[in-house]
């Protein structure tokens, strides 16, 4: 499949057609790796917005009237397309977001799983029925889509993350808008031609390009019934607040601070390993990353050593590569943010293990940051309190278990939360007691497979109904209760409806 409109400026997919933007106003996308252009992003206009939702307001009926084992039929021939185009896909997203390429493959698979979900829709539409709920009344539930609803992406999974929203919402029967991280937004032009060969009809999805504006046009459109965000914690209450004081449903999914407890009785060895992959792995722009550990005092001088190992081990470079295990950080400004945190790590007192500085100056092109480690942090610093979204491992080192707890309540966020440990009963106190939306017991990424919900608490999460599993089945669907009587021909006793509503 050739990729299309990358040099050149992207354009936005209305009604079934690419269309080229009016702004005046565009961004860059470097490929982070060498800073060489891929193409320009416009800034797209309210305008512009709004001839989306139009076309998505226009195609609801016909695509809500299509039965669902029709709509689903798309969604099989989709997931064949992206099967056969993984690798293509795979390659794409490594170009525009920096991930190699392994990593680029597990995100095209966790894509890939979403519409695997959606394709079973046809069951997950069915409502419920109670005959006889009083004499002669039956009652049932039927689950209907909303209408128009959109979507608003970060740059760290470009492919996967809006497939968190889409297939499922299409699959329901509404129709969509996506916006499209301006900083990752080629990807989805590849998505876009899959679908469309899937034979997804006209209007059914929609692509507006940009940044604030094309946000705010669309959690202030009166037509827009639903707002499902993934992003940063600040953007992510604003999306909250804005949209639903426009009377929209939200869901917010925002930033996270993770914190892994290590205990004594752990493999440390092991331990250092996992946390490793989980906090440098795509440049620790992952948003259920490690980016605290919290250990135990008797096991922490060996862990510290066992992760500086690891650390040491992975190798910088374009993750088109092989053998390169840590890619570039999006863009020059976050990695100047990163390094403007190491400076606050030492002013903040914390000591300096593996400084990712070093490795940057050895790349003169690209947006480079090598692993950087601190020790001896506490849990008022900023580097422990504040996301960084980065290969940045902060080491907070406690008396006990309790103490660990202690420490992980104390951060405003609550993505994900990780215990290493041999103890199956400290493992299910953790996991019950500690203040986090998704727990991994010896497992250093626990983000939940589609089929369930991405449950993050706190300032991680703003809304009601999680992205994904059974709560994206009710997020996508509003439900309709409807209660029934028949008469014979001149029955004229109406006793039991009299019974009904006592
Ligand atoms: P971001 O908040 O900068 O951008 C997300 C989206 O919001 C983009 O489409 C962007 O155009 C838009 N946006 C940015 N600033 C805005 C503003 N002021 N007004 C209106 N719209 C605005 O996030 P990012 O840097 O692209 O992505 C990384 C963040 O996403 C991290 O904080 C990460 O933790 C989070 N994230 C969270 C999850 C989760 O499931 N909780 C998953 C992935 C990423």
């Amino acid at each position: 499949m050739k990729i299309t409109q990358t040099r050149d400026a992207l354009q936005n997919f209305i009604g079934g057609t690419w269309v080229p933007s009016d702004t005046d106003r565009y961004e860059d996308v470097p490929n982070p790796a060498t800073g060489e252009v891929l193409g320009r992003v416009p800034l797209s206009t309210r305008e512009e917005v709004d001839a989306a939702v139009e076309a998505a307001r226009c195609a609801f009926p016909m695509w809500s009237q299509t039965p669902v084992v029709d709509r689903t039929r798309i969604m099989f021939r989709f997931q064949q397309l992206l099967l056969e185009h993984q690798h293509e896909l795979a390659e794409r997203i490594t170009q525009e977001n920096g991930k190699n390429m392994s990593e680029a493959h597990a995100e095209v698979m966790r894509a890939i799983e979403m519409v695997e979900f959606a394709a079973g829709m046809t069951p997950l539409m069915k409502g419920e029925t109670l005959p006889n709920i009083a004499r002669d009344i039956d009652c049932e539930m039927l689950r209907f889509p909303l209408g128009v609803v959109a979507g608003i992406a970060p740059f760290n999974f470009p492919l996967m993350v809006p497939m968190w929203m889409y297939p499922i919402a299409i699959t329901a029967g509404n129709t969509f808008v996506l916006k499209p991280s301006e900083r990752t937004p080629l990807s989805t032009v590849l998505a876009v031609e899959l679908l469309k060969k899937a034979g997804l009809p006209d209007g059914v999805f929609n692509v507006v390009n940009g940044a604030h504006e094309v946000v705010n046009g669309l959690l202030e459109h009166p037509d827009v019934q639903a707002v499902s965000f993934v992003g940063s914690q600040p953007v992510a209450e604003h999306v909250y607040k804005t949209a639903s004081a426009h009377g929209k449903r939200v869901q917010a999914l925002a930033g996270a601070k993770n914190h892994h407890l290590v205990m004594a009785d752990t493999d440390l060895a092991r331990a250092a390993k996992t946390i490793a992959s989980s906090a440098f792995g795509c440049a620790g722009e992952r948003c259920m990353a490690a980016s605290v550990v919290v250990v135990v005092e008797d096991a922490a001088d060996t862990l510290v050593q066992h992760l500086l190992h690891e650390a040491n081990q992975l190798k910088l470079g374009n993750g088109v590569e092989p053998g390169v295990d840590l890619g570039p950080v999006i863009r020059d400004s976050h990695r100047q943010k990163i390094h403007s945190y190491i400076q606050t790590g030492l002013a903040e007192g914390a000591a300096l293990v593996r400084d990712g500085r070093e490795d940057a100056a050895q790349h003169d092109k690209g947006f480079f940051t090598g692993p950087t480690i601190f020790d001896r942090a506490e849990a008022q610093m900023a580097i422990v309190r504040e996301e960084i979204f980065a290969p940045f491992l902060s080491i907070v080192r406690v008396h006990d278990f309790e103490a660990g707890l202690d420490v992980i309540k104390q951060s405003p966020y609550g993505n994900g939360a990780c215990i290493y440990t041999n103890s199956g009963k400290r493992a299910r106190d953790f996991a019950h007691r500690v203040e986090a939306g998704m727990v991994g017991v010896n497992v250093g990424v626990p983000a939940p497979m589609g089929f369930f919900a991405f449950t993050g608490w706190k300032k991680s999460f703003y809304g009601d109904l999680h992205a994904n599993g059974s709560d994206g089945i009710e997020f996508f669907t509003k439900k309709k209760t409807i209660t029934t009587r028949w008469f014979d021909d001149g029955d004229t006793n109406i006793g039991s409806q009299q019974t009904f509503v006592k």
